[in-house]
């Protein structure tokens, strides 16, 4: 048994746990990453970036079909190996020797095994050949473990070997049916790639699909997913069975029969085998932090990413990160910590800015507070729309352009607080949004930032009119 001291440990590399290392090292302290699995974690090899090269060349594909002219040129459909090997390359291939180059370049130390705490500041990494390592952190143990797919409690459903999003984006043959249990943003996403892959997708989603988002999101990409051909069946499943004929799925609606299942149904913390009874913690648990990512209650413990439940998304997972990796470095070095709202050491933008995109077609592109919530939330609501099909720049993108945009105002402070987009070729849009609630940009300036001419853009000018000049 070895054992050795580092000032911070962060277990898990997933992209978070890298930017926690990153951050601290650069801050002058010596940090040990510990990873089970593959270095990069889920985004890398089992989320992000492969389910996005499942879907992106459907996209592409069919905004071609919309434009006249260019639409004269397809004569085929989608070529299924030549996106599978495109999809591989984003993976590495599952071989994660160019981020362990990366985390050794960047001075971080890298130990191959599973973590378990064994009290305050105390790590034990069990390798997989059975050796075992401990180590002690002088300042910080940064839980950066991710988070696991949450399966529905459904008769049957374990014993029918249902896919997981990880079989589902690194699939090597597309199955000819796929039923999908749950209709939020990996659901949304997985109908999208199956069916441009070939399959025939049947998506279960006893509320509607993306729940979280403004209404009007979750029908457009309802619309568009049936005039593809996808069955969206708005009930539960209450039994599942796999036969000699596929996975045999019963609703009150009916009995439906697919080659695979995939379920999606949400997350649960990645924290039932870490130790956490040692810490006086319950594995299991989300990891409730501070702005600083600070667990409750501790001086030493830290929780990043998915696992602390406030964001389950790579972007914003990475921004606690740098504001962690910052915030123990100036502890450790007896530093001011700047944690006031909007400060260097917090995340303030988890509670009111976080960005998501859903990469369906139409895409789905949202920040900060949904219309349903601003009332809740005790806010002076205002709610406005704009039909981005009317909008120049939109209409040239495509042929008749299907989108719609909503800003939530708040007005008593004259500013936007909520945006959504719904349409082709709106993810590069939100950024705009993001900058606008993040600066808290009153709407009278707003009347100055000019959207060039004709962009899908110039929907900015449209939505401000309709609120009215301040
Ligand atoms: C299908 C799908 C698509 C997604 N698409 C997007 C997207 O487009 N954009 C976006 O922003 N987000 C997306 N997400 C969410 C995103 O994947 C997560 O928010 C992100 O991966 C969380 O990063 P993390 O570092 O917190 O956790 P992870 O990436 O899960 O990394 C955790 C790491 O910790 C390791 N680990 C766990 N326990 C231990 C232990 N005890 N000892 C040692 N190592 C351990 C794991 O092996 C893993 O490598 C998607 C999620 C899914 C499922």
């Amino acid at each position: 048994m070895s054992e050795t001291t580092w000032d911070v440990i962060v277990i898990g590399a997933g992209a978070v746990g890298e930017n926690v290392a990153d951050r601290a090292v650069q801050g002058g302290l010596s940090v040990v990453l510990v990873e089970s699995e593959l270095v990069g974690g889920e985004c890398s090899y089992w989320a992000c970036m492969p389910s996005k090269a499942l879907i992106r060349s459907g996209l592409a594909l069919r905004a071609v079909e919309r434009l006249p002219g260019a639409a004269q040129a397809v004569t085929g459909g989608i070529d299924v190996p030549a996106l599978l090997a495109r999809r591989n390359s984003f993976t590495s291939n599952w071989d994660d020797a160019g981020q362990v180059r990366w985390v050794e370049k960047a001075g971080i130390g890298l130990e191959r095994g599973h973590a378990r705490l064994n009290g305050p500041k105390q790590v034990t990494v069990t390798g997989k050949n059975g050796t075992v390592t401990t180590l002690t952190a002088r300042h910080a143990v940064v839980v950066c473990t991710g988070s696991d797919p949450q399966l529905p409690n459904i008769p049957g459903l374990i014993d029918a070997r249902p896919w997981t999003p990880r079989e589902a984006t690194s699939v090597k043959e597309v199955p000819p049916s796929l039923a999908i249990i749950g209709g939020g943003v990996v659901g949304v996403e997985m109908a999208t790639a199956y069916r441009d892959l070939g399959a025939e997708v049947t998506l279960f989603a006893r509320s509607g699909l993306l729940n979280g988002q403004e209404e009007f999101a979750g029908e457009m990409v309802a619309k568009a997913l049936r005039e593809r051909a996808v069955t969206i069946v708005e009930t539960s499943p209450t039994r599942v069975e796999r036969t000699s004929d596929g996975v045999v799925i019963d609703t009150s609606d009916g009995s439906f029969t697919a080659s695979e299942v995939l379920i999606a149904t949400g997350r649960i913390a990645r924290t039932s085998d870490l130790g956490l009874d040692t810490v006086g913690l319950t594995p299991g648990d989300w990891l409730s932090v501070d702005d600083t990512m600070l667990v409750h209650d501790t001086d030493w413990l830290y929780a990043v990413g998915d696992v602390n439940h406030r964001a389950l998304l790579t972007h914003q997972g990475k921004y606690q990160a740098r504001a962690a990796g910052d915030v123990i470095a100036a502890r450790a070095k007896g530093e001011t910590v700047d944690d006031s709202p909007w400060g260097a050491h917090v995340a303030t933008a988890d509670h009111g800015a976080v960005p998501q995109v859903t990469f369906s077609d139409p895409e789905v592109a949202s920040v900060g507070v949904m219309s349903k919530d601003a009332e809740k939330q005790g806010i002076d609501v205002q709610v406005v729309d704009y039909n981005l099909g009317w909008v120049a720049g939109a209409s040239l993108q495509a042929d008749n352009y299907e989108g719609q945009a909503r800003f939530v105002i708040d007005r008593e402070r004259q500013v936007i607080v909520g945006a959504t987009f719904v349409g082709q070729d709106v993810a590069e849009l939100l950024h705009s949004a993001t900058i606008a609630i993040v600066g808290e940009v009153p709407l009278s300036r707003l009347w100055h930032a000019v959207p060039s001419y004709p962009t899908i853009s110039e929907v900015w000018l449209r939505l401000l009119e309709a609120i009215g000049r301040p």
